[in-house]
């Protein structure tokens, strides 16, 4: 029987579970759980997974308060528990508290109103059913405090920040704002209602929400972000200096990483995060050209076409230095008048360091990460300058269109990202990534029909990636994942619809080709 579309994939933020794990995850589990119980060919849950997978993304950062599941009554192994849990309509929405034993069932929400905001304030409600008995350990308190603990923060001095969101009676952005913040080191959030009118007088807060915040030193101030809402607060406090996400894996994996890093401190390196480094571009094209395409000791047929294309693009579009740009040119012409369908690298690797050093065309061999340098030399650096070039580069093709003519590329809104997804499925050093690219590529790329849809489809692709290594191993704490770019670079590119964030993408495709456009690449750093 083929019935097993499958709504869900390891991929999507949800916990998937099946009667082999279902009792055991909730039994005694340290977080709450919503639970869809549906079925795979049920058109309602089809045509609700986008919502349930959005929400499940949205309320990640929760995680360890409450955690979002799927359960396919359609599938022939969870017959039984289905019928166990009486499942009789799909899909069936069932909440469970932290701590719970195996003979709790859940509770079914009924309300017809399943848009996103109305169940994730939903799941805040039932956070608040806990007790202190079976409160879940990861989650902070969610109550209002009171006028005095939230004055008897002026002045004192403190090791983290404390904000605190002042709101109406039925808002849930304090709320949600705490849970936001749940993953993160350096600072609490806490709420407080502003039916007390003293404080608000005492705090200069007129109208509501707003936050306010004490830094650690002992000052405090009214939170200074462009839009009163949840997305905008919760950016504005990710991004204080100190705060920084809370790391998975083990103490001891952790306590490693940072030896790892200590040992390696460079210099650090100022810079502005508006702007974008040629120092980076740089380093990157060195790295490509001269460690990881080396490992390729020749190279043809499809390889040989990958590494050809590659290089048109970047010769034409890479709105580098001279001496680098001249370069990419004259390798570019080498690899045309070639003959042959197969090249040893090493004559690559000669052509890049000695010809070109005679003549003055050269590409810097010492790397020099900028606004690519990371906390620890195994962090950061090279994937960041890979993303930040091929930024770079769809912004370049959208605004110079012809820049690709008498190419073979020509009038292919795609030439770019096509030849990114064939460069990263062939070379790049990490296999994984590659595999999730070509995935993505798989799914959407061909949706593109124009310049300006690729500059996107690539920033929505990125933020994607963002989203799925938020927390992990590879994640910088000094540089969290988030979704990019964020409030404090372009107000105008968020809002807000319903309680959901929602981009405004001509905003964010104006900010995109702005911020990788060639006139906002600083050379500072290069020698
Ligand atoms: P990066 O994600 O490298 O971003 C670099 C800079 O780009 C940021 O500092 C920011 O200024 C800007 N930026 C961030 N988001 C966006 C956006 N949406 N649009 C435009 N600009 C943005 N690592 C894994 O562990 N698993 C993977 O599956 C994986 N897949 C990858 C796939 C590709 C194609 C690439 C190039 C890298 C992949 N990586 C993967 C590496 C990972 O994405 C990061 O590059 C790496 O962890 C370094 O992160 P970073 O903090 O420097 O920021």
């Amino acid at each position: 029987v083929v019935h097993t579309a499958r709504l869900y994939t390891e991929e999507d933020p949800v916990v998937i579970l099946t009667s082999d794990t279902l009792k055991q995850t909730l039994h005694n589990s340290p977080t709450a759980w919503l639970v869809q119980f549906y079925s795979s060919w049920c058109g309602h849950c089809i045509q609700y997974s986008p919502t349930w997978k959005a929400l499940a993304g949205d309320v990640k950062d929760w995680e360890h308060a409450i955690r979002i599941g799927v359960l396919d009554c359609a599938n022939e192994k969870n017959y039984d528990i289905c019928k166990e849990f009486g499942i009789h309509f799909y899909p069936t929405f069932r909440y469970f508290k932290a701590h719970g034993n195996t003979l709790d069932f859940g509770k079914t929400y009924r309300g017809a109103d399943r848009e996103l905001q109305t169940v994730r304030q939903l799941m805040v409600n039932f956070l608040q059913n806990h007790t202190r008995q079976d409160w879940p350990a990861g989650c902070p308190p969610l109550q209002p405090f009171s006028s005095e603990d939230v004055l008897s923060f002026m002045g004192k001095k403190s090791e983290h920040y404390t904000a605190v969101i002042v709101e109406d009676e039925g808002s849930y952005v304090g709320r949600e704002v705490i849970l936001d913040l749940m993953p993160y080191d350096g600072v609490t959030v806490k709420r407080t209602l502003s039916s007390d009118k003293l404080l608000m007088q005492k705090l200069g807060i007129s109208s509501v929400p707003s936050a306010y915040l004490f830094y650690p030193n002992g000052t405090h101030a009214v939170m200074d972000v462009r839009k009163r809402l949840r997305f905008f607060f919760s950016s504005f406090l990710k991004l204080l200096p100190g705060v920084h996400r809370k790391h998975s894996g083990s103490a001891q994996e952790r306590e490693h990483a940072v030896n790892k890093g200590q040992s390696a401190v460079k210099e650090w390196k100022e810079f502005d995060k508006s702007k974008v480094y040629m120092a980076d571009l740089e380093s990157g094209l060195h790295y490509l050209l001269r460690v990881e395409l080396a490992t390729h000791k020749t190279l043809e047929g499809e390889e040989l076409k990958t590494f050809k294309d590659f290089v048109t693009v970047v010769a034409k579009l890479f709105p580098g230095r001279q001496a680098v740009v001249k370069l990419l040119e004259t390798l570019l012409e080498w690899l045309v008048s070639l003959p042959l369908g197969k090249i040893p690298y090493d004559a690559v690797l000669d052509l890049v360091n000695n010809n070109m050093r005679i003549s003055g065309l050269y590409l810097s061999d010492t790397v020099q990460w900028v606004g690519c340098q990371g906390s620890s030399e195994a962090l950061r650096g090279y994937p960041c300058s890979l993303w930040t070039l091929f930024h770079v580069l769809t912004v370049q093709a959208a605004q110079q269109p012809d820049a690709l003519a008498n190419t073979g590329l020509e009038d292919n809104p795609l030439a770019v990202l096509q030849t990114m997804r064939r460069y990263i499925g062939t070379f790049f050093g990490c296999q994984e990534c590659g595999k999730h690219f070509e995935d993505m590529a798989k799914e959407s790329l061909h949706l593109v029909k124009s310049l300006d849809e690729a500059v996107l489809w690539l920033w929505r692709k990125h933020n994607q990636v963002n989203a799925r290594l938020a927390g992990s191993m590879s994640e910088d704490p000094l540089f969290p994942k988030t979704q990019w770019p964020t409030p404090d670079l372009c107000p105008s590119c968020h809002e807000e619809n319903e309680g959901l964030h929602v981009w405004n993408e001509a905003m964010v495709l104006t900010f995109l080709k702005q911020h990788y456009g060639a006139t906002n690449i600083s050379p500072k750093y290069t020698s």
